[in-house]
């Protein structure tokens, strides 16, 4: 097989193109649904959405023949499904199981919030893979899978027979601080999903009284994107506080995760801590009240009060005008009667090592599942449990080493020993500077993890990069890198 070189030049040219912030390598967002003028202009990043021809782009005759089917058309699923096709080449057939013709991107979601961009912005298609790498879309949801027979179920009754099987299925959201599902989408929503709850929110927002409480909470760890709910907080405060009129509102962080460092509340957060921590203190003192270590939160939907003990177990009641719960996740399926769960494929453990089954552990040389009976099942992004960060970047990061393993072994051969991944993310700390954070991650066989890797390629003691102060330079390369990171996805 004579395509490993090809992929080692891509997952180069893409690392080296990520991990510089993209300043000028871009490419068209052929799957782009809805660009919404106006958003964009407002956000200065017209040139990037320039036409293209919509080329069919010819595939590789590697010899290779599989049937494959990949399963949840998010940032990991729909690039999996493409560079299945690009590296396994034409006799690889790949199908797309999706239920929805459009993907609303989560990330620059939280940008909905302070009207600098729209949810159709942030809409995608998959015309790009369908018609230029020639993967099948179909329509449907999985609802389950018989792993014997290699066979899944889906919603519109049918079945597809598959020689590997690729989940990306995202994430669900747990019944949590006295909440339920309809909760979140009508009264009290978490927006942790881009679509109609990161709207609601949105004009919950924008009604606000010009005193009002905006309370928001965090769960701990492990949850979708790090540095996220962090970036969110800032927005919605450089939000209140700049609006016309005035405003005297506040913006409480109850945060579920505890302080790393002896009296530093800050030390609680998640990531990008040197940035966040000034910016709650400094950019959005005053208007930011972080609180870590809390426990026991209670949310009334109905009167809005919450309640929680604080990191010194002592009980707090705060009267909220809006409330965001960022509640605890697993994997999309994952709950007791899920078809992921019933598969038996969410066998993560807690930070004790007791069984959470919240995740599906992966073997990170190929993203297969380590679940008994489980072989040519291949988990990606959120829903996966492989030490990675839960983040688009590295969805799409992930979605390339499980792509290279298949074909791989498609042919005979073993997965790469010794993967690289990328992960880099923006953060938007106001309406128009953003800070960002970096790392590169190799195998380390001692842990057999992707863990974060120093320069030189030591891994011991190493940590992501964070940029050394929020700017409008770094505001603009984030655009540039979104536009890239999905254009490489979905086009
Ligand atoms: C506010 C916010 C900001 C973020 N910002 C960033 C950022 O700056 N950088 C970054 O890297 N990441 C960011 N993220 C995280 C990023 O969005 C996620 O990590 C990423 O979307 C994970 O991709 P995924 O493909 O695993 O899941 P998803 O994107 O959720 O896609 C899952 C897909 O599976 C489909 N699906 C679900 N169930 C089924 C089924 N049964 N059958 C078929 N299909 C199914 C869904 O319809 C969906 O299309 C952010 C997230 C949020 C909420």
């Amino acid at each position: 097989m004579n395509n490993s070189h090809t992929n080692l030049t891509s997952r180069r040219r893409w690392l080296a193109l990520a991990t510089a912030a993209i300043g000028a390598g871009l490419m068209p967002i052929l799957g782009r649904a809805d660009d919404d003028a106006e958003s964009h202009d407002a956000l200065d990043v017209e040139d990037h959405f320039g036409d293209s021809a919509n080329t069919t782009f010819t595939l590789a005759n590697t010899g290779l023949s599989a049937n494959i089917v990949v399963v949840g058309g998010g940032t990991a699923g729909a690039t999996a499904a493409k560079y299945l096709r690009l590296w396994g080449g034409a006799g690889v057939k790949v199908t797309l199981v999706e239920p929805n013709a459009l993907y609303t991107s989560n990330i620059m979601s939280n940008m909905v919030l302070n009207g600098r961009r729209t949810v159709s912005s942030l809409d995608y298609n998959y015309n790009g893979l369908t018609t230029k790498y020639g993967v099948t879309l179909k329509q449907a949801s999985l609802v389950s899978i018989d792993k014997g027979a290699k066979q899944i179920s889906l919603s519109d009754g049918s079945s597809l027979a598959y020689d590997r099987l690729v989940l990306a299925p995202g994430i669900e959201f747990v019944d949590a601080y006295g909440l339920t599902q309809q909760d979140y989408e009508v009264r009290t929503p978490h927006a942790w999903q881009a679509g109609p709850q990161t709207a609601l929110l949105a004009t919950q927002l924008a009604g606000m009284s010009s005193s009002g409480v905006f309370v928001m909470t965090i769960p701990k760890s492990p949850y979708r994107c790090p540095p996220g709910p962090y970036e969110r907080a800032c927005l919605v405060a450089d939000f209140l506080k700049t609006r016309a009129g005035g405003s005297t509102s506040k913006v409480i962080v109850l945060d579920e995760n505890v302080e790393k460092v002896a009296g530093n509340p800050y030390s609680a957060i998640q990531a990008e801590v040197e940035n966040f921590t000034q910016a709650f203190q400094v950019t959005h003192g005053g208007v930011i009240d972080y609180r870590s270590g809390v426990k026991s939160i209670q949310i009334n939907p109905n009167t809005k009060v919450v309640t929680y003990l604080d990191a010194q177990n002592a009980s707090q009641s705060i009267q909220a005008e809006v409330v965001n719960p960022i509640v605890p996740q697993r994997a999309r399926g994952g709950g007791v009667g899920g078809w992921l769960s019933t598969a038996g494929l969410t066998n993560s453990k807690d930070s004790t090592g007791a069984a959470d089954n919240r995740w599906c552990v992966v073997n990170v040389l190929s993203f297969e599942s380590t679940a008994s009976g489980a072989a040519g099942i291949h988990v990606l992004g959120d829903a996966a449990s492989c030490g990675l960060p839960k983040a688009g970047h590295v969805a799409n990061q992930e979605a390339k080493i499980c792509a290279d393993a298949i074909v791989r072994l498609l042919g005979g051969q073993q997965p790469d020993p010794a993967p690289v991944a990328n992960s880099a993310c923006f953060s938007p700390i106001t309406a128009s500077t953003a800070s960002w954070l970096t790392a590169v991650y190799q195998y380390d066989s001692a842990t057999q993890k992707l863990v974060v890797a120093n320069n030189g390629g030591s891994t011991s003691g190493a940590s992501p990069i964070e940029a050394s102060a929020p700017s409008a330079e770094n505001f603009k390369q984030m655009n540039t890198w979104f536009n890239t990171l999905m254009g490489d996805s979905f086009a």
